[in-house]
């Protein structure tokens, strides 16, 4: 087939000069492509436009302009069956409260009508994998801690074996045990499945533990894309240099001299 010859190599997710803009605010124009198999990090301060990046990739806002691409293939609206290749954690974690954790996580396979023995074994395949107790999956969201929440959130987003993995500040609002917990769980997890990841956080530390790459936000625009030392040493914007050094002064032990 000529159409799928020509994806081959593709990146897994690109998006050509996209712009979406809300008046004066949005993104863009932005040109990013992540390969199939890499984690990168969205970083950069609230009102950058990672929430928006991720929207635009998911189909979930169309841009005004520019294009985002899937392996090679342009997104089209209503193309639900593109969106199932992405796995998707919303910022906030997202969960109904109506419905039990297991429900939660097994949302978008119910509304396929996969059959119930298959919807079961997959939920036991993912608590496992997330380390999310078996017998909270009857619990509702308000009866999980911070931490168990957000691993629903991560067996909704992984329930359909999605090429992509799009996380919005998966890890914001826990406490730092549980952080680190799920930080060290999470990044397992990506490298055992070997899938493609974009992940947003304002959190240098955490960009770095996770991320093969960095790009960095502000203003709805890519001010630069590399490895941490990259962005210490040849920073491409002044505001590049003081976000590095503004989060590594916080991450410095304390009475250390920065
Ligand atoms: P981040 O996730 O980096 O904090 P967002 O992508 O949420 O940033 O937002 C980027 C900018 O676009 C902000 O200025 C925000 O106020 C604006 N914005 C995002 N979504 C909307 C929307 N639905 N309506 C109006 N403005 C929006
Ligand atoms: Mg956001």
């Amino acid at each position: 087939m000529r159409a799928a010859q020509s994806t081959e190599g593709a990146p897994a997710i690109e998006l050509r000069e996209v712009v979406k803009r809300y008046g004066a605010e949005g993104l863009g124009p932005v040109s990013l492509a992540v390969p199939a198999a890499r984690t990168v990090a969205l970083i950069g301060p609230s009102g950058a436009g990672k929430s928006t990046l991720l929207r635009l990739v998911l189909g979930l806002v169309a841009p005004d302009r520019g294009e985002v691409r899937l392996r090679g293939a342009p997104l089209r609206p209503e193309d639900h069956a593109a969106r199932r290749r992405l796995g998707y954690v919303v910022q906030g974690g997202g969960l109904f409260p109506h419905l039990t954790a297991g429900g939660n996580a097994a949302l978008v396979a119910r509304h396929l009508r996969w059959p119930e023995a298959r919807v079961a074994a997959r939920l036991g395949e993912l608590a496992a994998l997330t380390r999310f107790p078996a017998e909270a999956l009857a619990r509702f969201p308000h009866e999980l801690s911070g931490g168990q929440a957000q691993r629903v959130s991560l067996m909704r987003a992984l329930f359909l074996e999605p090429e992509v993995l799009l996380l919005d500040e998966p890890l914001g609002a826990l406490d730092p045990i549980t952080r680190a917990d799920l930080q060290a769980d999470l990044r397992e997890i990506f490298a055992s499945l070997g899938k493609t990841v974009l992940l947003v956080t304002h959190d240098l530390a955490e960009a770095v533990f996770f991320a093969h790459e960095l790009v960095l936000l502000r203003d709805g625009r890519v001010l630069q894309r590399g490895s941490l030392d990259a962005l210490v040493r040849t920073p491409a914007d002044p505001f590049v240099a003081r976000f590095v050094h503004a989060q590594r002064a916080l991450g410095l032990p304390a009475g250390a001299a920065p």
